[in-house]
């Protein structure tokens, strides 16, 4: 059995970046991260896989070579938690203690949540960029056709980068009006959610978009199944009178499942009632357990679920941790930073970037980047920057574009 001062669940960018980021402030420190997977995927890069921009072998790199040399790593998953003992419970049956734990085990997509769609992916016009071997998929299929109904869809649950599935729509829809076809395809967008985007600076210039390329947008509409075969899609929609199911046929149709959280965490209890990992927003600390931390997409705060969070997370918890480890009082704060590269053209970005008030807080001066309208300088920075930033930067340990989040907040603006 294994002991170590900080035991690290998940080598996604939340496990991987703390490890890193903890090791550049006190390199001694003993450290295990356990991960099964042997590939470590940059998933914001799947969109522009979706879009024809970048091979998918440019999002994912051997995890061995993203893992910090002086970390132990344990290639198997995490069984069980016991946080009153402080150890892990491998998949072998090991033990691992702790004097610190990082739970960073993301978000599990519920491929089974949408009645009929795993035996259908890939097949009949139904992919998903948030599954890498199908993203190349979705780019064919765009390429390829010329008329017939597009469907787009976003689930009623929390997500990983809730403005994904419309960049994947609006990439579709700028490829089919520059090759002059889009007047022959019929689009729609069925998002389970009440609104198109949640941050109401950037909705004007969504919906704009949404004109622009005559997309049809229904809100409060999720799929719930599928048929590949006959290319039929099953939709429940909330009306003043209650709750409505219908169909409707296809030629092509993106789905972004439902997410939720890996059992892991409830069976450990270490959730809260919706199974998320119960932390204080500003600490990222365990609501009960004070030598537990959490980071990334598990975490029940409420920011956007993305890895331009986990970027401004990394040093908080990694400060936050080594605090705990000295037994002093935890000093750093998140604010709830996330951002959303939201590609509405081929070669035009938004960077929506925002925090728990849902607030602009941009990196940039507006004059450089303006965050509310499409530039060039914000495409550049998803399809170049921030790729280059994620793999050198935040895997490294570097803090490059965190502002500094020492101030706490104030109560009142707690989410
Ligand atoms: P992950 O990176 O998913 O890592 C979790 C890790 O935990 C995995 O490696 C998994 O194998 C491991 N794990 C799970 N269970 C266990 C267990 N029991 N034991 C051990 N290990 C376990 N973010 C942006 O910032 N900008 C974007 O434009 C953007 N676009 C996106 C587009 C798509 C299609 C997708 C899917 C995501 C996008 N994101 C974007 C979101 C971003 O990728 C995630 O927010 C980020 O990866 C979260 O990091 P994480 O460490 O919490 O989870």
């Amino acid at each position: 059995h294994g002991r170590y001062d900080v035991v690290i669940i998940g080598g996604g960018a939340g496990g991987i970046s703390v490890a890193a980021s903890l090791l550049k402030r006190r390199s001694s420190l003993d450290i295990a991260i356990i991960e099964p997977s042997e590939t470590h995927y940059y998933q914001p890069g799947w969109t522009l896989v979706g879009a024809g921009i970048i091979d998918v072998e440019r999002t994912q790199r051997a995890m061995e070579d993203v893992m910090p040399k002086k970390v132990t790593w344990y290639r198997q998953k995490a069984r069980s938690v016991a946080p009153r003992r402080g150890w892990v419970i491998l998949a072998s049956g090991m033990r691992l203690h702790y004097r610190c734990l990082v739970v960073a085990v993301g978000m599990v997509m519920n491929w089974k949540g949408v009645e009929g769609l795993e035996e259908t992916l890939g097949d009949h016009g139904v992919t998903s960029n948030y599954r890498p071997g199908l993203a190349a998929y979705t780019c064919s299929l765009i390429t390829s056709m010329n008329q017939g109904r597009a469907l787009f869809t976003q689930p009623t649950s929390t997500i990983k980068c809730a403005g994904a599935p419309q960049k994947a729509m609006y990439m579709a829809c700028s490829n089919w009006l520059s090759r002059g076809v889009s007047s022959g395809i019929d689009v729609h967008f069925h998002s389970g959610q009440s609104v198109l985007y949640g941050v109401c600076e950037f909705v004007p210039a969504l919906e704009g978009y949404i004109q622009h390329y005559d997309i049809n947008n229904h809100l409060s509409d999720a799929l719930v199944a599928v048929d590949g075969p006959c290319q039929r899609a099953w939709f429940r929609t909330q009306t003043s009178t209650g709750d409505r199911e219908y169909d409707v046929p296809f030629d092509m149709l993106h789905v972004v499942p439902p997410h939720s959280p890996p059992w892991l965490i409830q069976d450990s209890g270490l959730a809260d009632a919706h199974g998320w990992l119960d932390v204080m927003p500003e600490t990222l600390q365990h609501r009960f357990f004070d030598t537990i931390f959490g980071i990334g997409d598990i975490c029940n705060t409420d920011n956007a679920k993305t890895a331009a969070a986990v970027r401004h997370q990394a040093p908080v918890v990694a400060e936050n941790v080594l605090s705990r480890l000295k037994e002093r009082p935890l000093s750093a704060f998140y604010h709830g930073y996330g951002a959303c590269p939201l590609m509405v053209e081929h070669g035009r970005a938004m960077l929506a970037e925002f925090d728990y008030n849902r607030k602009p807080v941009p990196a940039f001066p507006a004059w450089l980047v303006n965050g509310k309208r499409a530039s060039r300088r914000a495409w550049y920075i998803k399809v170049h920057v921030l790729p280059w930033l994620y793999w050198n930067g935040m895997l490294k340990g570097h803090e490059w574009l965190v502002q500094p989040e020492g101030e706490p907040l104030l109560r009142h603006d707690m989410p």
